[in-house]
């Protein structure tokens, strides 16, 4: 297995070259920094599906002195990004084994989570970790086979998908007499130290304020009655070279200061609303400079994360 076998997260999705993702490394360190104060626990760095984006070698090479560890889905995603070779700090594998050599996993300084007796043993040398089942069914160890798997397996480490507090609490209960390193806790548990246990595994958390997308108007025009595909009608419009291919979608955007709205999308390009002062060439911006993550998530009715996954692969990524 090599990192060429490795479909590039957003390789199936185009970056316009109309777009500039500027992807700030120094505010990631912050929001580690700040997740660090927040816990007295590790804190393995979620950095699966390319950091949701922002590339995982450059996350990995700015907060690799700051983190623990990392945690990716696939031992592909490790593989890509070098994560031991650039950081010398471990991976976990989150997603189900890809495969059942240890030597794939313990050359990357990786430990796979397994969900089943046949795994734990295959992958035996490389430190198998017991993903138990608190609510989330699936990629886990059902809690009704829990007994089975800690009386046939030697285990140093064990988690749980929690996006509630009483399922990292339930870890707890279910493992506790055995001294095995727990973690639970994603971004959304980070306020509440009950749930913290030995490690956190925050993605979102390092990620938000860290994206800045933006892109100029490349044509303005005050609006003659229904316009585009769907006939919306307003005072004025622009347009933007970025579309459904680039990850864009209908919501809210920022021109000249003002909120405005992108309100058709297209494959490649899309028609914003604009103000009676707004020219071509003025900057829309999607995402970033007050427009945070989780107000297009509203409009979008998705996630932060998402947000983030699509907005970061929809142009140019620029570090600073
Ligand atoms: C993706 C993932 C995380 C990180 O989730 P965020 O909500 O982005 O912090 C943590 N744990 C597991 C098992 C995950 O799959």
């Amino acid at each position: 297995m090599d990192a060429s076998d490795v479909c590039r997260f957003n390789a199936c999705m185009h970056r316009s070259p109309a777009v500039v993702v500027q992807v700030d490394l120094g505010r990631v360190r912050k929001n580690v920094a700040e997740v660090r104060r927040k816990t007295n626990a590790d804190l393995l760095a979620v950095v699966k599906a390319d950091a949701y984006g922002l590339g995982a070698s450059a996350v990995a090479g700015a907060i690799g002195d700051l983190v623990d560890g990392f945690c990716v889905f696939d031992l592909r995603e490790a593989v890509q990004a070098d994560l031991w070779g650039r950081t010398g700090k471990p991976v976990l594998v989150l997603g189900p084994p890809a495969t059942r050599d240890p030597a794939e996993y313990f050359r990357q300084h990786a430990r796979p989570a397994v969900t089943s007796v046949e795994q734990a043993n295959a992958l035996r040398a490389a430190g198998p970790v017991l993903c138990v089942d608190t609510g989330m069914q699936r990629f886990t160890w059902p809690a009704s086979q829990l007994k089975q798997a800690l009386e046939s397996v030697q285990w140093s480490e064990a988690f749980t998908h929690a996006v509630q507090p009483e399922q990292a609490h339930l870890l707890l209960n279910l493992i506790s007499q055995r001294n095995l390193y727990l973690h639970a806790a994603a971004s959304a548990l980070l306020d509440d130290p009950s749930t913290h246990l030995n490690a956190v595994r925050p993605g979102l958390a390092l990620y938000r304020g860290a994206v800045r997308v933006s892109t100029p108007l490349v044509e303005v025009h005050d609006t003659h009655g229904p316009a585009g595909y769907t006939g919306f009608e307003v005072e004025r419009h622009g347009v933007i070279l970025a579309g459904y291919s680039n990850g864009v979608r209908t919501g809210p955007c920022l021109i000249n200061g003002h909120l405005r709205r992108i309100i058709e999308v297209g494959m490649q390009s899309a028609f914003v609303e604009i103000g009676p002062k707004d020219r071509v060439g003025d900057e829309v911006t999607m995402l970033g400079d007050g427009l945070s993550e989780s107000a297009v998530a509203a409009e979008w009715r998705s996630s932060a994360q998402e947000v983030i996954l699509r907005l970061s692969g929809s142009g140019k990524s620029v570090y600073i």
